[in-house]
């Protein structure tokens, strides 16, 4: 069985985020704003990599008027159209983008898709939780509308659920149940991430306990009933110790994995390097490159115009990444 994976260059473009998750360590009041520079540099520094993946606070100019003085000067008028620029500015150095934007409506939705090889959204839990009470960016109803609105606008999507963030097991089933619906609806989930909670120093719940290794074998073997067979579970193999047992219960993707950036949201953990991933399958497994747009999509062709070109270098006849 196949396992793939990506490799990838991580880009926090801000840390200034709208919203205050109780679970989150990258969140900072500090102002920043990643410089185009500093956006090159680290794309000069990717080696191999094909994946610019574009993860950062969520709409930061509506509430930091520091913020939107920066984009002023840098001659933007919104937080977005700089996404988008960093977008082209990735395009231009032969990456491919991902991004994760938090909730968008379908106009900005527009406005990412023909930059992007494909978008993302977790939607953590389908449930109202203690955790996103300081969020406004986190209310269940509003991340499946943009989930929806993506499906309509056939984008390759990228979606998850966090465990143990004090939602219930049955909170789980029915998260997963949501997106499993969305999919059989539009059809364009490419991935579904099972991310397990690690707490994180200074924050609300440093001290809630993480969810033990049965309870997320069993999350992934939950996932794997509800979800449709064509729809990847990811799972991230940095935040557990082996990820064998995992591909037993039904994962099949290692998600992005970065030789030169740490994972910004969970910098205590190193991802493996790609030696040790095929070591941990137990010659079982066969570990594929893949892209940031899954094989099925990029057959269908559902990828942004700006990255048509990359992606007919980078693919292989069957829609992996060309080796
Ligand atoms: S988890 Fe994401 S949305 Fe929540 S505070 Fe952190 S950066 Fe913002």
């Amino acid at each position: 069985m196949i396992v793939t994976y990506s490799r990838n260059v991580f880009l926090p473009l801000t840390r200034n985020c709208r919203n205050n998750c109780w679970y989150c360590g990258f969140r900072s009041d500090l102002i920043n704003l990643m410089s185009k520079e500093e956006v090159e540099k680290f794309l000069k520094q990717a080696n191999g990599a094909k994946e610019a993946l574009f993860t950062f606070g969520e709409k930061p100019d509506q509430v930091y008027p520091e913020i939107r003085k920066i984009l002023r000067n840098w001659g933007y008028s919104n937080f977005l159209d700089y996404v988008v620029d960093m977008n082209k500015l990735a395009i231009k150095h032969g990456f491919l983008p991902h991004t994760n934007a938090g909730i968008l409506k379908r106009e900005e939705l527009l406005k990412l898709k023909p930059f992007n090889a494909s978008l993302g959204l977790m939607l953590e839990q389908a449930v109202e939780l203690e955790c996103h009470s300081e969020s406004v960016g986190k209310k269940p109803e509003l991340r499946i509308k943009t989930i929806r609105e993506a499906g309509r606008l056939q984008i390759p999507f990228t979606t998850g659920i966090l465990v143990g963030i004090g939602e219930k097991r049955y909170d789980r089933a029915y998260s997963l149940e949501v997106i499993a619906d969305l999919h059989r609806e539009f059809g364009h989930i490419q991935e579904v991430i099972v991310q397990n909670f690690k707490p994180k120093k200074g924050t609300k719940m440093e001290k809630f306990p993480e969810p033990s290794v049965e309870e997320m074998l069993e999350t992934v073997k939950l996932a794997r009933q509800i979800l449709p067979r064509e729809v990847a579970i990811q799972i991230p193999p940095n935040l557990v110790s082996d990820v064998y047992p995992f591909l037993k219960a039904g994962a099949n993707d290692l998600g992005g994995i970065s030789e030169v950036t740490p994972d910004y949201i969970n910098p205590e953990t190193n991802w493996p390097s790609i030696n040790e991933l095929i070591a941990s399958l137990r010659g079982e497994f066969i570990l594929k490159e893949r892209l940031p747009i899954y094989p099925k999509f990029v057959k269908l062709k559902l990828f942004g115009n700006a990255v048509s070109e990359l992606i007919e270098v980078y693919a292989d006849d069957n829609g992996y990444s060309r080796s």
